[in-house]
């Protein structure tokens, strides 16, 4: 079958490429799982933060604001990063970073917003416009307007090699199956390598980090209006979630091959340790625990664009640990680049282009 554009990976990235470029081109979504969303996409915690990922995410970030609050998937939350008394200096540094920034930011006394907190948790900044995504509803919605807009979606379909015939792909299936496309677009995730190598494209050295986290029942309730909290050194964060839970992550970042991850014993132990450290609440019930794959561009930064050497190559990857919250934006960058149309305002596109991993 042929199409213009075959996208590889139906998570957030490939499914709101697919929506974004609409009825313009004849689009196929190819995905290896049965289940679409089942990889990274499905194991967010499910925030939208403008700070997350420091400065070279925040534009993303903010161009993407619009849209998912005017959808219905954003609902206030508030994120209060917090520090030790030796923390003053990051904290300064943090305020810093986005001083030049749309992002409003204020010093806060953290003991008025979390009960029971630490004492030695003196310091903390308030990021008041931090919300929560429903992302279940807006990948949905992304995957649906995909279909409406003609997209092809093939679920069990692993790319598993893919050759460059006459200014087209020809792509083949881990089962067999054949399809044709003049571009192919690698929203792969972790795989984003993997998919390159099969399409015999340099890889451009995607790692895939694992992030646990733990859903909770305490002994003291967080109070309805708890905002999320994050570490300032990184080494946790914790939200409230319905029904009085806590959903906690100890920030870990360990390399692993791409693969259905899962999460390891010693990071929930680790990730409990650490909240008996910032609150004086006891943990009554661990009700469950998951992980997730985290990938990244060597330099951090995502990778939107046409690959520097192999024609009709497109990498749309590296989302990092952002890619729910910068998904509206990606996908027009991605869209405008592929069929044409506008840019997001505020966002220095050239910084995530393909070309900055070009060889000599
Ligand atoms: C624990 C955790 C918490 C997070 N919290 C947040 C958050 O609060 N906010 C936020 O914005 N982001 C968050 N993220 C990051 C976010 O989840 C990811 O950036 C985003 O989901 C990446 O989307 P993706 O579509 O690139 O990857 P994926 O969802 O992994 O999709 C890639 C897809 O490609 C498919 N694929 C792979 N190889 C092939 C092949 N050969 N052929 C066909 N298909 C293939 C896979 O099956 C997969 O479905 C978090 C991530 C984790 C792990």
């Amino acid at each position: 079958m042929n199409y213009d554009i075959a996208i590889v990976g139906a998570g957030i990235a490939g499914a709101s490429l697919a929506a974004a470029i609409g009825a313009r081109a004849r689009v196929l979504l190819l995905e290896a799982e049965d289940q679409p969303g089942y990889h990274a996409t499905g194991r967010s915690a499910a925030f939208w933060s403008e700070t997350y990922g420091g400065p070279a995410i925040q534009p993303l970030t903010t161009a993407s604001g619009p849209a998912l609050r005017d959808g219905g998937f954003l609902d206030p939350l508030g994120s209060l990063h917090i520090g030790r008394t030796g923390d003053a200096a990051a904290l300064d540094a943090f305020l810093a970073e986005f001083a030049d920034t749309p992002v409003a930011l204020d010093r806060v006394d953290p003991a008025t917003l979390v009960p029971g907190l630490r004492r030695e948790w003196r310091h903390g900044v308030m990021e008041a416009s931090c919300a929560y995504i429903d992302v279940a509803a807006y990948y949905a919605d992304r995957l649906r307007a995909a279909r409406c807009g003609g997209a092809v979606v093939e679920t069990g379909a692993a790319l598993a090699a893919a050759e460059r015939q006459n200014e087209r792909w020809r792509m083949v299936t881990h089962d067999g199956r054949v399809f044709f496309a003049e571009v192919l677009v690698n929203a792969s995730g972790a795989w984003a390598d993997a998919v390159a190598s099969a399409a015999s494209v340099r890889p451009i050295g995607v790692q895939a980090y694992r992030r646990t986290m733990v859903q909770l029942l305490t002994d003291t309730a967080p109070p309805s209006t708890l905002p999320h909290v994050a570490d300032i050194s990184g080494g946790f964060y914790f939200k409230p979630e319905a029904g009085g839970r806590l959903w906690l992550s100890p920030h870990d970042e360990t390399p692993v091959n791409a693969h259905d991850v899962q999460p390891e014993e010693i990071d929930v132990a680790t990730a409990i340790d650490r909240f008996e450290q910032v609150v004086d609440w006891r943990v009554a019930k661990v009700e469950r625990s998951w992980a997730g794959l985290r990938s990244f561009a060597p330099d951090r930064a995502p990778v939107y664009g046409f690959d520097a050497h192999v024609p009709g190559f497109f990498w749309f990857a590296g989302q990092g640990g952002f890619g729910i919250q910068t998904a509206p934006a990606a996908a027009q960058i991605g869209a405008a680049l592929l069929v044409g149309g506008e840019m997001p305002t505020g966002v220095d596109v050239d910084r995530y282009a393909a070309t900055r991993f070009a060889r000599p």
